[in-house]
């Protein structure tokens, strides 16, 4: 899996710290919410307000304690925006948290079937098939351009969240009969009144 070049200013940035203390998580949407099902906008500019969506959206990635991606719809913001911090064990391959606008799927290719679940649809799993290797290109939150491969838990991740931003939820991506058994359990969470 090749490594997104992000380039670090000197400045602060959502990455350092001291920045996050001010922040504090946003309220979830979840399933039922009709703004999980629009179309989010392309980012035309990022300006101060950008940066704060990115830095609280991170806040709360970091604040739900299990999630490793999180698209602005999930906060009912309309914008092409996400985050992804996956994590890793392995010091050595670990992943910076990447913050990306207008995220675009350049080329897909192969196949891989795996558990998902997402923040906005609690306490629910179930397999899903996507593409393996994926070509993104985005706009960084220092407004480079970048394009890089993702393969395994990245491209999983990254796909996901880009779902979101064009109103798509894993659970449309599984069989009608797996959707079919789920029923009562999403018409839970769509009747539940969640806090964060
Ligand atoms: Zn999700």
């Amino acid at each position: 899996m090749s490594k997104p070049k992000r380039r670090r200013n000197n400045n602060q940035t959502v990455d350092e710290a001291p920045l996050l203390s001010k922040t504090k998580p946003l309220q979830l949407r979840y399933y039922g919410d009709p703004v999980l099902r629009k179309r989010a906008e392309p980012v035309l500019e990022i300006t101060e307000a950008e940066i704060k969506l990115a830095e609280d959206m991170l806040m709360t990635l970091y604040a739900t304690g299990n999630g490793i991606g999180l698209a602005a719809t999930q906060v009912g913001v309309l914008k092409r925006f996400l985050v992804v911090d996956i994590g890793s064990d392995d010091e050595e391959n670990e992943f910076d948290p990447l913050l990306l606008f207008n995220p675009e799927i350049l080329s897909a290719e192969g196949e891989s079937v795996a558990e998902e679940g997402c923040l906005s649809i609690p306490d629910i799993r179930a397999d899903v098939k996507r593409p393996e290797k994926i070509a993104v290109k985005a706009v960084t939150i220092n407004k480079n351009e970048i394009q890089f491969e993702a393969v395994g838990l990245m491209s999983r991740v990254l796909q996901h969240e880009i779902d979101h931003l064009n109103g798509t939820l894993f659970i449309d991506r599984i069989s009608g009969l797996k959707r079919q058994l789920l029923r009562d359990e999403l018409k839970k969470i769509h009747q539940a009144d969640r806090p964060l």
